[in-house]
């Protein structure tokens, strides 16, 4: 008889596991409780779409924090990943910073629907359905939701012989991705870690605030523990976004009260810094020369002693390594990904659950991180394949 594999959410991962069975003997339903797919995919590619990275191998291996997903993203490269695209008609650029990106004129709902296009010949998409419940044999979905002559409560059981469950995080639940999933998880006793924000902005204390909201410090670096970053950080009425700041946010949650360094002027070493500092007149006068800028000026002003600001060399050290206590991170519902998810000691390396046979998780439910650059939809894409792999080759045998 026909196998029937389910896949449970529509995102790039669970697409990804569909795309490789096309070719296998079986049946494939793609089910989401939205009444569209790739919501989150659709956001993404809101804020320029960076699908993946260019980098080698082993440096874009480095990116990710856990050697579960390393595994699964040396079986799926970027060259994998945008090969694929290709082949559904998406060509790609490199952008100046190394990250892909469509080419120019295409949309990312063109991207979205080239790869359900691709799919829709054999998949079938069963959407408005909420994934409420499984074991080893069947799920139980919810009908009812989101549709106008629906029914909330009325649920239905789905017998499958191979599940994947590409769920998603936490953040931006309107998308679809709300986390519900981990309830019926515990339930089952498989070990989960708690969700926390990542690739979040800072929030700091009030006074480090001042009236700065929308200016932005410019090419400087920030560093926390093993990670860090250059680029502009800007200010927002509850304290700090960008690139580089998402880029610490591991190094951060790991610490008990955190605290990172900015380096206000990283295109001179310290010694030229304080050369500036020792001929200017005074130490207002230095830091105009330095061209430091108005939030660096407002910090050094309000958080330097006025001992370390009247001293050259202090004052050239704290302008290396201004350090920033912050308050806290923005709601995980506000991020752009989670950390958390299913441990990985659960876990087959192709995403299969321990505990139930057949059943496998993928995508940014399972406990891996990384920084913004293309690294979240190509760790969601490598894991959606090892999984859809492994199900294609049970069924050939
Ligand atoms: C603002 C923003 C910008 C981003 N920019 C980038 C970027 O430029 N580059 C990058 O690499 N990444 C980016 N990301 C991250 C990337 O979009 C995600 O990592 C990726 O979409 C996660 O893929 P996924 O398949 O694991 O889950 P998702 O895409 O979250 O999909 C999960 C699916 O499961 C469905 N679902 C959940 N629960 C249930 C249930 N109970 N029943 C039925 N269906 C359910 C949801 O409706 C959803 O469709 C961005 C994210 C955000 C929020």
């Amino acid at each position: 008889m026909l196998k029937r594999v389910v896949i449970v959410g529509g995102g790039p991962a669970g697409l990804m596991a569909a795309t490789q069975l096309l070719k296998s003997d079986c049946e494939i339903l793609v089910l989401d409780q939205k009444a569209s797919v790739g919501r989150k995919f659709l956001v993404a590619g809101d804020g320029g779409f960076n699908l993946t990275h260019s980098e080698t191998p082993g440096e874009f291996r480095e990116k990710y924090d856990s050697d579960w997903i390393k595994q699964a993203v040396r079986q799926f490269s970027n060259k994998d990943w945008i090969k694929f695209l290709k082949q559904i008609g998406i060509e790609t650029k490199v952008g100046s910073s190394g990250k892909i990106f469509p080419e120019d004129t295409i949309k990312p709902i063109q991207v979205l629907n080239a790869w359900k296009q691709f799919l829709e010949p054999k998949v079938q998409f069963v959407l408005n359905t909420r994934f409420l419940d499984f074991d080893e044999k069947q799920l139980i979905v919810d009908k009812g939701i989101s549709t106008p002559l629906g029914n909330p409560g009325e649920t239905e059981t789905i017998p499958f012989d191979y599940l994947v469950l590409a769920l998603g995080g936490k953040s931006w639940p309107v998308t679809g991705s709300d986390g519900a999933w981990t309830s019926v998880f515990e339930q089952k006793g498989i070990a989960l870690n708690p969700f926390q924000p990542s690739n979040s902005g800072l929030v700091l204390y009030e006074n480090w605030l001042g009236d700065l909201e929308g200016k932005i410090l410019k090419n400087i670096r920030v560093s926390c523990g093993d990670q860090s970053c250059s680029g502009d950080i800007v200010c927002t009425s509850y304290g700090l976004e960008g690139k580089p700041v998402y880029a610490i946010n591991r190094a951060l949650r790991e610490m008990e009260k955190p605290v990172f360094k900015v380096d206000l002027k990283p295109q001179m070493t310290r010694e030229k810094v304080f050369e500036v500092l020792k001929k200017a007149k005074n130490p207002s006068q230095g830091l105009k020369e330095l061209k430091l800028g108005e939030v660096a000026v407002f910090w050094i002003k309000n958080f330097v002693s006025k001992q370390r600001f009247l001293d050259p060399k202090e004052l050239a050290k704290a302008i290396k390594e201004f350090s920033i206590g912050i308050k806290g991170f923005r709601p995980i519902e506000e991020v752009i990904s989670c950390a958390g998810g299913v441990a990985d000691s659960e876990l087959s390396e192709s995403g299969e659950l321990n505990r139930f046979p057949n059943v496998f998780v993928a995508g940014e439910m399972i406990d891996w991180d990384a920084p913004t650059g293309g690294y979240l939809i190509q760790g969601c894409v490598s894991s959606g394949y090892v999984s859809g792999k492994a199900i294609k080759l049970s069924i050939m045998n």
